[in-house]
């Protein structure tokens, strides 16, 4: 049996191309924040998780470009040997702080963030325990560990204290849970499971990847719902409101610096080059000084879903700047990304199996930059095109 038969029978996607209807890997030549271009064709981009909008601002620019002036354009090496930078460790201090931990740990990406933290925690004999919507990267680092996997059903707290009663008493347990959910824009229910946790003597981690930056004046969702100190861990990354690339851990200084001896993604991965390391942290300041931002995204957020609800559309339990627009259907759903792209709008199909069979949907999501023009364009479009394919 040939190993590369499979590559040969999987055509649902070269179908897809050649009918037209394939919205993945699309290849923009311009990308400015809220507008793109795709062959000439500008788009409103509202399929981004560039909240704050803070990928093109002067600032972050400058200090991108500054730090490869100063350092070159890669650290070509681990954190754990050559490629560590001060400003690595002063990025880590500023997190911490935004963060109100003891202390945090950069990794490259968020997903190595993940990868790296949970497999490093969560040892032979341990249980990581997941609610079921967890981001995938949450999903791998459980499986790269050496401990058991339970699952709860999404946001389901009861389930969640049903899962942990069933557990050995003695065994180490760690709960980890998105804290907005990238895909329904919805929050974790911390408040209720910090007790429960407590309960059952399970630690609890929170990926906040699309929280940071966007909830609790932009310190999380843990803020948010005013649990920051119940939080033991918290978890982001910086390619989202942070407008670069990279990741991080924050909490109690002792288990930051077992991760940080211990996560095979941290010590085996090159550092985040100094250019990103120096987005991030203009990104940070900028948190820190114009918090209008993180209050226009929250204001735009709550104008689109009630906007996209008045039209009779279901945007579900979204609480946040991603508003899903569910339309329950395959085909349908390729169908009205494809109407959208072609009048101007750029969102994110979703199908099954990354979402439950008749939840497929659009996801939508917004940035502090986005001027009002735009949304009542984007508004006038989903009016048009949602009543011509009479989903409204
Ligand atoms: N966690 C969540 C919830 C995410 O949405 C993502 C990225 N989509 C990640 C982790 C991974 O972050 P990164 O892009 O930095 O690898």
């Amino acid at each position: 049996m040939d190993i590369f038969e499979k590559t040969h029978q999987f055509t649902a996607a070269k179908e897809a191309i050649k009918e037209g209807y394939y919205p993945y890997f699309i290849p923009l030549n311009e990308n400015e924040g809220t507008e793109v271009v795709y062959k000439g064709h500008r788009l409103i981009m509202c399929g981004s998780n560039n909240y704050l909008g803070l990928t093109t601002h002067p600032k972050v620019r400058e200090a991108a470009m500054e730090a490869i002036r100063r350092y070159g354009t890669s650290c070509t090496g681990s954190r754990f040997l050559n490629g560590t930078l001060e400003m690595h460790e002063e990025l880590e201090r500023r997190l911490a702080k935004w963060v109100k931990k003891e202390a945090a740990l950069v990794f490259s990406t968020g997903m190595q963030a993940n990868l790296g933290a949970v497999s490093a925690i969560v040892g032979r004999g341990d249980y990581v325990i997941l609610d079921k919507d967890d981001h995938a990267s949450i999903v791998d680092g459980a499986r790269l560990s050496f401990g058991e996997i339970a699952r709860f059903r999404h946001n389901d707290v009861t389930h969640l204290e049903k899962v942990l009663q069933s557990l050995p008493e003695s065994a180490g347990k760690l709960v980890v849970v998105d804290g907005v959910f990238s895909m329904g824009g919805d929050l974790a229910l911390l408040k209720e499971m910090v007790p429960v946790c407590q309960k059952y003597g399970a630690r609890l981690m929170v990926d906040d990847a699309h929280g940071m930056g966007v909830m609790g004046g932009g310190r999380g969702t843990a803020e948010e719902l005013g649990v920051t100190a119940q939080v033991d861990l918290i978890m982001s990354t910086f390619s989202k409101s942070f407008a670069s690339l990279g990741g991080f851990i924050a909490g109690d200084e002792d288990v930051v610096h077992y991760i940080k001896h211990h996560a095979r993604s941290l010590i085996f991965s090159a550092s985040i080059p100094p250019a990103n390391a120096a987005a991030a942290l203009a990104a940070l300041e900028i948190m820190e000084q114009e918090p209008e931002r993180v209050q226009r995204v929250i204001h735009i957020g709550k104008k689109m879903k009630k906007s996209f609800e008045e039209m009779g559309y279901n945007t579900g339990n979204s609480q946040t700047p991603i508003i899903p627009i569910i339309i329950g259907d395959d085909q349908k759903t390729f169908f009205f990304w494809k109407a959208l792209f072609e009048a101007g709008v750029f969102v994110n199909p979703v199908i099954s199996p990354a979402v439950p069979p008749g939840m497929q949907l659009l996801r939508t999501s917004y940035m502090a930059t986005h001027t009002d023009e735009q949304l009542d364009q984007v508004l006038e479009i989903f009016y048009q095109i949602g009543k011509q394919m009479a989903i409204i």
